[in-house]
């Protein structure tokens, strides 16, 4: 008989779903037994007293590109899996391409699995594909452990995955809704990108606003327009991933008013970063769709105010530097993607303080939110009895510069070097062990596949 090993965590504050408060968290092997007061400390329990130091529900990122198997030299299992637990992340959710194969089968699902298995320091989940004619995959793939689909509107970035058409939609999304599950929809449509191109041909490749004019607004909002009406009709989940376009909040609140069932998400960059600061060549700094004027990044925190965005999540999507082409510092050429998993928590810590929210805020968008949408909300995001012990213990007011020697990421590559932010992690608990608290520890292979087990 093995002997359960019983934590007991405490600290001044500890952030609950009801509020942050001094709280004793009672771990008996993977999962919170119960929250006790400050005092109540379980006898023969292992004592952690963390003082006044933040203890909260992991993170959970649900938007991530590990790129393993195919473009392993890209990202990996290991070396993102690592970044997470250092940077207080303790699940991710993989996106289904960049990867070779794609998670568009249930037979390439399994490859993916078996590229996980033994490398992971958090927990890992996964979503899906939807591609054109792979409907009948999607049921096997739900039974096997995905936690929803994604697709795309305008071509990926990679051949092997392929985007979708509004007729393609007309007979995956009626599956989904009967699967219970849920579509993520990279929204933008290629018109408004097709016209855009032909208007910018001799323009300056370096320059930024090259770039952000060859991926215009109107892409991304008559996209959501579409998804929504699709939604309607089909009565299939939405979320609309990476949100930049501003413009499109009021056709989201509208449709989130008329009670449909359409969650949306943002990410760091999007409300740190201002097009007119971007200089020419940074192409570090390209995603798409892009990050755009000031005046549009002020009106996504109006929609992280009211609600109309639920949730942050990283779109940490690196590749080998080569593909940046610092060198040419050639916009229009470059990959798109930012390198980013390790420092969302900093970083959007450092933003919502200085807006004045609080740490329970930061659970809300970052933990709560991402794990209930990818449906693993009854054991990860949150801090109470019956769910996993996934904790980080960290410092909001402690500072630190992003250096590229504290990067886990494979390539070190990130807009965010240089930028000083608060919040510094001090331990990372997965299921009840300490897998990070300065150095790594026990790192033989978390991995977590079915959401609905
Ligand atoms: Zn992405």
């Amino acid at each position: 008989m093995t002997q359960t090993i019983r934590h007991c965590l405490r600290s001044q504050r500890v952030v609950l779903p009801d509020g942050v408060r001094a709280a004793s968290v009672h771990i008996e092997g993977e999962k919170i037994a119960r929250i006790g007061e400050w005092d109540d400390v379980a006898e023969g329990a292992e004592l952690v007293d963390a003082g006044d130091l933040a203890v909260i529900p992991g993170n959970v990122d649900a938007h991530v590109h590990v790129n393993e198997p195919g473009r392993t030299e890209w990202e990996g299992y290991e070396t993102a899996t690592r970044a997470a637990a250092v940077g207080g992340v303790t699940t991710i959710v993989d996106m289904p391409l960049n990867s070779i194969p794609p998670t568009t089968t249930l037979a390439n699902f399994e490859e993916k699995l078996e590229a996980a298995e033994g490398q992971c320091t958090v927990d890992v989940a996964f979503w899906g594909g939807v591609v054109p004619g792979n409907t009948g995959e999607l049921a096997p793939m739900v039974e096997r452990g995905v936690c929803g689909f994604k697709c795309f509107l305008i071509h990926s970035g990679v051949d092997e995955f392929p985007h979708v058409t509004e007729d393609d939609l007309r007979l995956a999304m009626p599956e989904i809704a009967r699967l219970d599950s849920v579509l993520l929809v990279h929204a933008e449509v290629p018109g408004p990108i097709d016209a855009a191109a032909a208007m910018l041909q001799c323009n300056d490749i370096r320059a930024y606003e090259t770039f952000l004019r060859s991926r215009p607004r109107e892409a991304e909002n008559e996209a959501i327009e579409m998804m929504i009406r699709l939604c309607r009709d089909t009565h299939c989940r939405v979320h609309i991933v990476h949100l930049s376009s501003a413009d499109a909040c009021d056709l989201l609140r509208d449709a989130k008013r008329e009670g449909l069932p359409v969650t949306v998400e943002t990410c760091p960059h999007y409300l740190t970063f201002a097009a007119e600061d971007i200089a020419d060549g940074a192409t570090h700094f390209k995603c798409c769709p892009p990050m755009r004027e000031r005046e549009n990044r002020e009106r996504l925190w109006d929609a992280i105010a009211d609600g109309t965005i639920d949730m942050i999540v990283s779109d940490h999507s690196p590749c080998t530097p080569s593909l940046k082409l610092r060198d040419t510092g050639d916009f229009m050429a470059a990959w798109g993607g930012i390198s980013a998993l390790q420092f969302g928590l900093p970083v959007m810590w450092t933003r919502l303080r200085e807006r004045s929210y609080n740490l329970g805020d930061l659970t809300a968008l970052m933990a709560t939110g991402p794990a209930k949408l990818s449906e693993l909300g009854h054991k990860k995001g949150r801090l109470a009895a019956g769910m996993d012990a996934d904790i980080v213990i960290w410092d909001p007011d402690d500072k630190f510069t992003v250096r590229r020697d504290l990067i886990e990421h494979r390539h070190k590559l990130t807009p965010y070097e240089g930028m000083l932010l608060y919040g510094k992690i001090h331990a990372t608990y997965i299921r009840g062990r300490c897998v990070y608290d300065g150095a790594f520890h026990d790192v033989s292979g978390a991995l977590l596949v079915a959401p609905r087990g």
